[in-house]
Protein backbone atom coordinates (compact mmCIF):
# COMPACT_ATOMS: atom_id res chain seq x y z
CA UNK A 1 0.00 0.00 0.00
CA UNK A 2 1.25 3.73 -0.83
CA UNK A 3 1.52 6.28 1.85
CA UNK A 4 -0.40 8.34 0.54
CA UNK A 5 -3.53 5.82 0.22
CA UNK A 6 -6.26 5.53 2.92
CA UNK A 7 -6.95 1.93 4.09
CA UNK A 8 -8.37 -0.21 0.88
CA UNK A 9 -7.81 2.20 -1.16
CA UNK A 10 -5.65 -0.18 -3.70
CA UNK A 11 -8.72 -2.90 -2.81
CA UNK A 12 -11.53 -0.40 -4.11
CA UNK A 13 -9.48 0.54 -7.28
CA UNK A 14 -9.07 -3.04 -8.32
CA UNK A 15 -12.75 -3.76 -8.25
CA UNK A 16 -15.57 -2.37 -9.57
CA UNK A 17 -18.57 -3.02 -7.08
CA UNK A 18 -21.40 -3.62 -9.80
CA UNK A 19 -19.58 -6.29 -11.77
CA UNK A 20 -17.77 -8.70 -8.59
CA UNK A 21 -19.92 -10.50 -5.65
CA UNK A 22 -16.72 -9.82 -3.47
CA UNK A 23 -17.45 -6.81 -0.66
CA UNK A 24 -16.63 -3.42 -1.70
CA UNK A 25 -17.11 -1.46 1.29
CA UNK A 26 -17.43 2.80 0.76
CA UNK A 27 -14.67 4.60 1.95
CA UNK A 28 -15.33 5.41 5.94
CA UNK A 29 -14.08 4.43 9.30
CA UNK A 30 -12.78 0.73 9.72
CA UNK A 31 -14.77 -1.91 11.53
CA UNK A 32 -12.61 -2.36 15.18
CA UNK A 33 -11.81 -6.32 15.89
CA UNK A 34 -9.59 -8.26 17.72
CA UNK A 35 -6.86 -9.06 15.35
CA UNK A 36 -7.75 -12.32 15.86
CA UNK A 37 -9.40 -14.28 12.84
CA UNK A 38 -7.81 -15.55 10.05
CA UNK A 39 -8.94 -17.76 6.76
CA UNK A 40 -7.40 -18.98 3.93
CA UNK A 41 -9.32 -18.72 0.41
CA UNK A 42 -8.65 -21.61 -2.25
CA UNK A 43 -8.80 -19.03 -5.35
CA UNK A 44 -8.87 -21.14 -8.81
CA UNK A 45 -7.79 -17.78 -11.07
CA UNK A 46 -5.91 -17.87 -14.03
CA UNK A 47 -3.46 -19.58 -11.52
CA UNK A 48 -4.61 -21.83 -8.79
CA UNK A 49 -3.21 -20.06 -5.46
CA UNK A 50 -4.40 -19.91 -1.56
CA UNK A 51 -4.74 -16.48 -0.25
CA UNK A 52 -3.58 -15.86 3.76
CA UNK A 53 -5.38 -13.19 5.29
CA UNK A 54 -4.67 -11.62 8.47
CA UNK A 55 -7.07 -9.46 10.41
CA UNK A 56 -5.41 -6.41 11.71
CA UNK A 57 -6.20 -3.22 11.82
CA UNK A 58 -9.52 -3.15 10.65
CA UNK A 59 -8.52 -4.96 7.39
CA UNK A 60 -7.28 -8.45 6.43
CA UNK A 61 -3.50 -8.26 5.30
CA UNK A 62 -3.24 -10.42 2.27
CA UNK A 63 -0.50 -12.92 0.95
CA UNK A 64 -0.70 -15.10 -2.18
CA UNK A 65 0.62 -18.16 -1.52
CA UNK A 66 0.86 -19.98 -5.05
CA UNK A 67 1.30 -23.36 -3.19
CA UNK A 68 -0.45 -22.78 0.17
CA UNK A 69 0.89 -22.87 3.26
CA UNK A 70 3.81 -25.60 4.08
CA UNK A 71 2.67 -28.71 6.01
CA UNK A 72 6.49 -29.45 6.64
CA UNK A 73 8.89 -26.38 8.38
CA UNK A 74 11.67 -28.32 5.99
CA UNK A 75 9.98 -26.64 3.14
CA UNK A 76 9.34 -22.50 2.54
CA UNK A 77 6.36 -21.50 0.20
CA UNK A 78 6.66 -17.95 -1.89
CA UNK A 79 4.02 -16.05 -0.63
CA UNK A 80 3.74 -12.46 -2.31
CA UNK A 81 1.88 -9.92 0.01
CA UNK A 82 -1.17 -8.44 -2.13
CA UNK A 83 -3.25 -5.35 -1.65
CA UNK A 84 -5.72 -5.77 2.58
CA UNK A 85 -8.76 -6.81 1.74
CA UNK A 86 -12.10 -5.61 3.61
CA UNK A 87 -12.83 -7.23 6.99
CA UNK A 88 -16.28 -8.67 5.40
CA UNK A 89 -14.15 -10.81 3.08
CA UNK A 90 -13.33 -13.19 5.69
CA UNK A 91 -17.09 -14.59 5.13
CA UNK A 92 -16.33 -14.45 1.13
CA UNK A 93 -17.22 -17.26 -1.28
CA UNK A 94 -17.97 -16.89 -4.85
CA UNK A 95 -17.20 -16.82 -8.44
CA UNK A 96 -15.30 -13.77 -9.82
CA UNK A 97 -16.80 -13.12 -13.63
CA UNK A 98 -14.62 -13.59 -16.29
CA UNK A 99 -12.69 -10.32 -16.98
CA UNK A 100 -12.82 -8.74 -13.79
CA UNK A 101 -9.73 -8.68 -11.35
CA UNK A 102 -8.80 -12.24 -9.89
CA UNK A 103 -11.67 -14.02 -12.10
CA UNK A 104 -12.51 -17.51 -11.32
CA UNK A 105 -13.82 -19.10 -7.97
CA UNK A 106 -12.81 -18.82 -4.63
CA UNK A 107 -13.70 -21.10 -1.80
CA UNK A 108 -12.80 -21.01 2.15
CA UNK A 109 -10.39 -23.39 2.22
CA UNK A 110 -9.60 -22.74 6.20
CA UNK A 111 -10.71 -20.46 8.88
CA UNK A 112 -10.54 -19.50 12.50
CA UNK A 113 -8.63 -17.97 15.27
CA UNK A 114 -4.98 -16.61 15.18
CA UNK A 115 -2.44 -15.34 17.30
CA UNK A 116 0.19 -12.64 17.13
CA UNK A 117 3.84 -13.33 18.15
CA UNK A 118 5.68 -10.76 16.25
CA UNK A 119 4.59 -7.86 13.64
CA UNK A 120 6.73 -6.22 11.50
CA UNK A 121 7.17 -5.19 7.98
CA UNK A 122 9.83 -7.61 7.61
CA UNK A 123 8.29 -10.13 9.71
CA UNK A 124 5.66 -12.09 10.74
CA UNK A 125 5.08 -14.85 13.14
CA UNK A 126 1.82 -15.99 14.41
CA UNK A 127 0.13 -19.16 15.56
CA UNK A 128 -3.21 -20.55 13.11
CA UNK A 129 -6.18 -22.59 15.24
CA UNK A 130 -7.85 -23.52 12.13
CA UNK A 131 -9.50 -26.72 11.45
CA UNK A 132 -7.32 -27.95 8.28
CA UNK A 133 -4.69 -26.09 9.49
CA UNK A 134 -2.74 -25.70 13.04
CA UNK A 135 0.40 -24.29 14.41
CA UNK A 136 3.45 -21.42 14.29
CA UNK A 137 4.12 -20.11 11.09
CA UNK A 138 6.45 -17.00 10.22
CA UNK A 139 6.55 -14.76 7.08
CA UNK A 140 9.95 -13.25 6.48
CA UNK A 141 9.91 -10.22 4.05
CA UNK A 142 12.61 -11.18 0.98
CA UNK A 143 12.40 -8.41 -1.31
CA UNK A 144 9.44 -6.12 -2.48
CA UNK A 145 6.36 -7.94 -2.20
CA UNK A 146 8.16 -11.38 -1.87
CA UNK A 147 7.87 -12.74 1.34
CA UNK A 148 8.45 -16.89 2.29
CA UNK A 149 5.88 -18.48 4.70
CA UNK A 150 7.75 -20.80 6.97
CA UNK A 151 6.14 -23.39 9.41
CA UNK A 152 7.45 -23.22 12.60
CA UNK A 153 5.88 -26.57 14.13
CA UNK A 154 6.77 -30.06 13.17
CA UNK A 155 4.45 -31.25 10.69
CA UNK A 156 0.77 -32.03 12.49
CA UNK A 157 1.64 -35.47 11.97
CA UNK A 158 5.22 -36.88 12.90
CA UNK A 159 5.47 -39.24 10.45
CA UNK A 160 4.89 -36.87 7.36
CA UNK A 161 7.13 -37.90 4.30
CA UNK A 162 7.72 -35.15 2.08
CA UNK A 163 6.62 -35.64 -2.11
CA UNK A 164 9.21 -38.87 -3.50
CA UNK A 165 11.23 -36.08 -6.27
CA UNK A 166 11.00 -39.56 -8.76
CA UNK A 167 8.95 -43.22 -8.74
CA UNK A 168 10.23 -45.48 -11.43
CA UNK A 169 6.97 -47.36 -12.40
CA UNK A 170 6.77 -50.91 -11.51
CA UNK A 171 6.43 -53.38 -14.31
CA UNK A 172 4.60 -56.25 -15.17
CA UNK A 173 5.94 -59.95 -17.02
CA UNK A 174 4.78 -60.90 -19.93
CA UNK A 175 2.83 -64.15 -19.49
CA UNK A 176 1.18 -66.78 -22.26
CA UNK A 177 -1.74 -67.19 -19.43
CA UNK A 178 -3.53 -66.28 -16.50
CA UNK A 179 -2.44 -67.17 -13.21
CA UNK A 180 -3.81 -70.76 -12.08
CA UNK A 181 -5.29 -69.02 -8.85
CA UNK A 182 -7.37 -66.10 -9.86
CA UNK A 183 -8.48 -65.25 -6.63
CA UNK A 184 -5.23 -63.96 -5.63
CA UNK A 185 -4.98 -61.48 -8.27
CA UNK A 186 -7.10 -58.12 -9.62
CA UNK A 187 -7.81 -57.52 -12.96
CA UNK A 188 -7.31 -54.34 -15.05
CA UNK A 189 -7.25 -53.67 -19.05
CA UNK A 190 -3.85 -53.41 -20.37
CA UNK A 191 -3.99 -50.26 -22.82
CA UNK A 192 -0.69 -50.02 -24.52
CA UNK A 193 -0.20 -46.21 -24.03
CA UNK A 194 2.51 -44.26 -22.37
CA UNK A 195 3.27 -45.00 -19.00
CA UNK A 196 3.32 -41.68 -16.79
CA UNK A 197 3.50 -40.77 -12.85
CA UNK A 198 1.90 -37.54 -11.53
CA UNK A 199 3.40 -35.75 -8.84
CA UNK A 200 0.68 -33.42 -7.55
CA UNK A 201 1.87 -30.76 -4.81
CA UNK A 202 -0.04 -27.17 -4.04
CA UNK A 203 -2.33 -27.92 -6.89
CA UNK A 204 0.05 -28.32 -9.31
CA UNK A 205 1.07 -31.58 -12.03
CA UNK A 206 4.43 -32.29 -12.39
CA UNK A 207 4.39 -35.67 -14.87
CA UNK A 208 7.38 -37.93 -15.64
CA UNK A 209 7.76 -40.72 -18.00
CA UNK A 210 8.77 -44.28 -17.62
CA UNK A 211 12.38 -42.63 -17.84
CA UNK A 212 11.73 -39.89 -15.50
CA UNK A 213 12.26 -37.38 -17.65
CA UNK A 214 9.28 -34.67 -16.95
CA UNK A 215 6.60 -34.66 -19.88
CA UNK A 216 4.53 -32.40 -18.40
CA UNK A 217 4.52 -29.49 -20.90
CA UNK A 218 3.26 -31.92 -23.38
CA UNK A 219 0.23 -32.41 -21.95
CA UNK A 220 -1.24 -29.13 -21.03
CA UNK A 221 -5.04 -30.82 -20.82
CA UNK A 222 -3.91 -33.15 -17.77
CA UNK A 223 -2.95 -29.67 -15.74
CA UNK A 224 -6.27 -28.81 -13.97
CA UNK A 225 -5.87 -32.02 -12.57
CA UNK A 226 -3.35 -30.51 -10.00
CA UNK A 227 -6.40 -28.02 -9.43
CA UNK A 228 -8.66 -30.54 -8.68
CA UNK A 229 -6.49 -32.09 -6.11
CA UNK A 230 -6.43 -28.69 -4.02
CA UNK A 231 -3.79 -28.76 -1.27
CA UNK A 232 -3.49 -32.69 -1.00
CA UNK A 233 0.10 -34.12 -1.91
CA UNK A 234 0.31 -36.95 -4.15
CA UNK A 235 1.71 -39.59 -6.40
CA UNK A 236 -0.56 -41.46 -9.08
CA UNK A 237 0.54 -43.89 -11.44
CA UNK A 238 -1.29 -44.63 -14.76
CA UNK A 239 -0.68 -44.61 -18.53
CA UNK A 240 -1.74 -41.65 -21.23
CA UNK A 241 -4.07 -43.10 -24.25
CA UNK A 242 -5.45 -41.08 -27.39
CA UNK A 243 -8.53 -42.38 -28.45
CA UNK A 244 -9.53 -43.00 -32.47
CA UNK A 245 -13.05 -42.28 -34.12
CA UNK A 246 -14.15 -45.73 -32.23
CA UNK A 247 -12.55 -44.84 -28.96
CA UNK A 248 -10.24 -47.28 -29.31
CA UNK A 249 -6.37 -46.49 -27.58
CA UNK A 250 -4.34 -45.44 -31.05
CA UNK A 251 -0.29 -46.27 -30.04
CA UNK A 252 -0.46 -43.84 -33.29
CA UNK A 253 -1.96 -41.03 -32.23
CA UNK A 254 -0.40 -41.21 -29.08
CA UNK A 255 2.94 -41.46 -30.91
CA UNK A 256 2.38 -38.06 -32.72
CA UNK A 257 1.64 -36.54 -28.92
CA UNK A 258 4.68 -37.88 -27.78
CA UNK A 259 6.73 -36.36 -30.05
CA UNK A 260 5.28 -32.94 -30.70
CA UNK A 261 8.42 -30.74 -30.54
CA UNK A 262 7.48 -27.39 -29.95
CA UNK A 263 4.65 -25.25 -28.00
CA UNK A 264 2.37 -24.22 -31.07
CA UNK A 265 2.70 -27.70 -32.38
CA UNK A 266 1.41 -28.97 -29.12
CA UNK A 267 -1.54 -26.67 -29.10
CA UNK A 268 -2.83 -27.74 -32.33
CA UNK A 269 -2.32 -31.11 -31.31
CA UNK A 270 -3.66 -30.94 -28.27
CA UNK A 271 -6.95 -29.95 -30.07
CA UNK A 272 -6.97 -32.97 -32.61
CA UNK A 273 -5.22 -35.31 -30.38
CA UNK A 274 -5.84 -34.70 -26.78
CA UNK A 275 -5.37 -37.50 -24.49
CA UNK A 276 -6.79 -39.20 -22.09
CA UNK A 277 -4.78 -40.10 -18.72
CA UNK A 278 -5.39 -43.49 -17.03
CA UNK A 279 -5.44 -43.86 -13.19
CA UNK A 280 -4.16 -47.43 -11.33
CA UNK A 281 -2.22 -46.84 -8.72
CA UNK A 282 -1.36 -44.37 -5.56
CA UNK A 283 2.08 -44.32 -4.37
CA UNK A 284 2.01 -41.58 -1.63
CA UNK A 285 -0.69 -39.15 -0.38
CA UNK A 286 -0.64 -36.33 1.98
CA UNK A 287 3.00 -37.42 3.91
CA UNK A 288 2.51 -40.81 3.76
CA UNK A 289 4.25 -43.69 1.42
CA UNK A 290 1.79 -46.39 0.23
CA UNK A 291 4.22 -48.21 -1.84
CA UNK A 292 3.91 -51.21 1.12
CA UNK A 293 0.17 -51.84 0.54
CA UNK A 294 -0.74 -54.14 -1.16
CA UNK A 295 -2.50 -53.90 -4.36
CA UNK A 296 -6.42 -53.78 -3.34
CA UNK A 297 -5.35 -51.34 0.01
CA UNK A 298 -3.53 -49.16 -2.62
CA UNK A 299 -6.67 -49.62 -5.23
CA UNK A 300 -9.18 -48.39 -2.44
CA UNK A 301 -7.30 -45.55 -1.64
CA UNK A 302 -7.18 -44.05 -5.59
CA UNK A 303 -10.64 -45.30 -5.83
CA UNK A 304 -12.00 -42.59 -3.19
CA UNK A 305 -9.54 -40.20 -4.63
CA UNK A 306 -12.70 -40.29 -7.32
CA UNK A 307 -10.56 -38.84 -9.60
CA UNK A 308 -12.60 -37.86 -12.49
CA UNK A 309 -12.61 -35.43 -15.26
CA UNK A 310 -12.23 -34.45 -19.00
CA UNK A 311 -8.99 -35.72 -19.44
CA UNK A 312 -8.28 -37.99 -16.28
CA UNK A 313 -10.14 -41.26 -15.05
CA UNK A 314 -9.48 -43.77 -12.57
CA UNK A 315 -9.08 -47.40 -14.86
CA UNK A 316 -11.61 -49.97 -14.27
CA UNK A 317 -10.14 -53.11 -11.99
CA UNK A 318 -12.13 -56.45 -11.51
CA UNK A 319 -11.29 -59.30 -8.88
CA UNK A 320 -12.18 -62.98 -9.61
CA UNK A 321 -12.99 -64.19 -13.06
CA UNK A 322 -9.96 -62.70 -15.03
CA UNK A 323 -11.02 -64.68 -18.30
CA UNK A 324 -14.11 -62.94 -18.31
CA UNK A 325 -11.87 -59.84 -18.63
CA UNK A 326 -9.80 -61.13 -20.96
CA UNK A 327 -12.62 -61.62 -23.36
CA UNK A 328 -14.12 -58.29 -22.42
CA UNK A 329 -10.57 -57.10 -23.55
CA UNK A 330 -10.36 -58.21 -26.89
CA UNK A 331 -14.25 -57.57 -27.49
CA UNK A 332 -12.92 -53.37 -27.18
CA UNK A 333 -10.14 -54.33 -28.70
CA UNK A 334 -7.82 -53.46 -26.27
CA UNK A 335 -4.36 -55.58 -26.25
CA UNK A 336 -4.74 -57.51 -23.37
CA UNK A 337 -5.36 -57.70 -19.51
CA UNK A 338 -2.28 -57.26 -16.43
CA UNK A 339 -2.95 -59.64 -13.63
CA UNK A 340 -2.10 -58.08 -10.60
CA UNK A 341 -1.30 -59.81 -7.14
CA UNK A 342 -4.09 -58.34 -4.93
CA UNK A 343 -1.57 -58.47 -1.52
CA UNK A 344 1.35 -57.35 -3.48
CA UNK A 345 3.75 -54.17 -2.29
CA UNK A 346 4.77 -51.70 -4.90
CA UNK A 347 8.01 -52.33 -5.77
CA UNK A 348 9.55 -49.12 -8.20
CA UNK A 349 11.70 -49.55 -11.03
CA UNK A 350 11.69 -53.35 -11.84
CA UNK A 351 9.48 -56.17 -13.54
CA UNK A 352 7.80 -58.20 -10.84
CA UNK A 353 5.99 -61.23 -10.77
CA UNK A 354 3.29 -59.68 -9.23
CA UNK A 355 2.00 -57.98 -11.78
CA UNK A 356 1.79 -60.75 -15.13
CA UNK A 357 0.58 -59.04 -18.58
CA UNK A 358 -1.12 -61.63 -20.22
CA UNK A 359 -2.56 -60.78 -24.22
CA UNK A 360 -5.92 -60.91 -25.23
CA UNK A 361 -5.49 -62.13 -28.97
CA UNK A 362 -3.28 -65.66 -29.29
CA UNK A 363 -0.28 -64.61 -30.70
CA UNK A 364 0.24 -66.14 -33.60
CA UNK A 365 3.01 -69.36 -35.10
MN1 LIG B 1 -6.22 -14.52 -4.88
Amino acid sequence: MQESDRPLDEYRRKRSAERTPEPVPSPGPLPRGNDDTFVVHEHHARRLHWDLRLERGGVLVSWAVPKGLPPDPKINHLAVRTEDHPIDYAGFEGEIPKGEYGAGRVLIWDRGRYETEKWSDREVKFVLHGSRVSGRYVLFRTRDKDWMIHRMDPPPDPDWRPLPERVAPMLPVDRRALPRDQALYGFEFAWDGLRAVAHVAGGRLRLLDREGADITERYPELRPLGGTLGTRQVVLDGELVALDARRRPSPELLSRRAHAENPSQIRKLRRDVPVTYLLFDVLHLDGRPLLDLGYRDRRAVLDGLELAGPHWQTAPWFDGDGAAVVTAAREQGLPGVVAKRLDAPYRPGGRSTAWLRVASRTPRG
